[in-house]
């Protein structure tokens, strides 16, 4: 089983995206330089993780942009940190869900957590580390 792959998003969705940028305003103090270095920059925040937030650019490019000045884009190649984004992407900005693949005939749904994309650990709810997420993967 393998992660699905991750289409350009359509121009609707990429228009959706830009719009987002534009009314982007940091949720939390603690983010509020990063987060609009990165509108600054093009790039909507999607996702916190320990080292800097995931940002999506209109054009479905996931990079990581550092919590610490000068808070410059880095590209991000991992493919699962791709999907990570999107799906955080799709619960943060339910407008953005047509970013997540289109689960196909043949994908089936993960047993890492079975099919939920997400694992209770204690009382947090933690993404599953084996679909990063979806819920479901794609055979070989
Ligand atoms: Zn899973």
């Amino acid at each position: 089983m393998r992660l699905p792959d991750l289409p350009a998003p359509a121009a609707a969705v990429s228009a959706r995206i830009r719009d987002l940028i534009a009314r982007y305003v940091p949720a939390l103090a603690s983010h509020r330089e990063p987060g609009l270095a990165a509108k600054r920059a093009g790039w909507l925040p999607v996702s916190f993780q320990l080292g800097g937030i995931f940002v999506l650019h209109p054009d479905g490019t996931v990079a990581l942009l550092p919590f610490d000045p000068p808070y410059r884009v880095q590209p991000e190649d991992t493919p699962q940190w791709h999907l990570l984004a999107r799906v955080h992407a799709a619960r943060l900005y339910p407008e953005l869900t047509d970013l997540l693949p289109v689960r196909t005939a043949d994908a089936e749904s993960c047993k890492g957590c079975g099919g939920a994309g997400q694992l209770q650990v204690g009382s947090a709810a933690v993404d599953c580390f084996v679909c990063v997420g979806l819920g479901w993967l794609e055979p070989d």
